[in-house]
């Protein structure tokens, strides 16, 4: 399989991996580059705009992100990749807001979900050279989304309690791997 990228499974809820606090990584981290790859390759095959590595599980702090294919729908989504390494919020401000979420560990669920509207954030890109930067509008949104991936938080723990409970049925099927998907995923054990 050299120099090919290889498309991952997917943790689906019910994974115990989807809910640990992953660890942060340094250069050393074998293999690094090609899971990075591979993540790129799994998202896209996925239709997904955004992966932390819990989701192909590895509990580390990567994520990567490319929102380009929704600049249909969002102009400020034009060109928007990011491949982050230890990401960090530092600082969140504006007006919270609430906009309709998805995730590949939760096929078949979308549910409005309320956070802040700005953040800071600071990340090592591929190359472990330092940044920080603003993001705000749907660009925060997905990063925070991703970032909540790495200390084991799903969208769904973000929703009230009682839409929660009206999911549970799906929540449930997922879990069996019950899911009608064009990716592979990893059922749980
Ligand atoms: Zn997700």
């Amino acid at each position: 399989m050299k120099g090919e990228h290889m498309i991952l499974p997917v943790e689906i809820y019910g994974s115990p991996v989807l809910r640990k606090v992953s660890e942060e990584i340094d250069e050393d981290n074998e293999g690094l580059t090609a899971l990075i790859a591979n993540m790129y390759e799994t998202m896209r095959k996925a239709d997904g705009i955004g992966l932390a590595a819990p989701q192909v599980g590895k509990n580390i702090r990567v994520v990567v992100i490319d929102a380009d294919p929704m600049k249909k729908d969002d102009s400020t989504l034009a060109g928007f990749r990011r491949t982050l390494i230890n990401p960090e919020i530092t600082e969140y401000w504006g007006e919270k807001w609430s906009f309709n979420e998805g995730c590949l560990s939760l096929p078949g669920i979308r549910e409005d979900v309320t956070r802040p509207g700005t953040i800071r954030l600071e990340y090592d890109d591929e190359h472990f050279h330092q940044q920080e930067e603003v993001f705000e509008g749907v660009k925060a949104r997905i990063l925070q989304h991703e970032i909540d991936h790495l200390e084991g938080v799903l969208f769904v723990d973000r929703i009230s309690a009682l839409r929660r409970k009206l999911l549970k049925r799906k929540l449930n099927d997922i879990t069996k791997g019950k899911v009608d998907i064009g990716y592979k995923i990893r059922v749980p054990k």
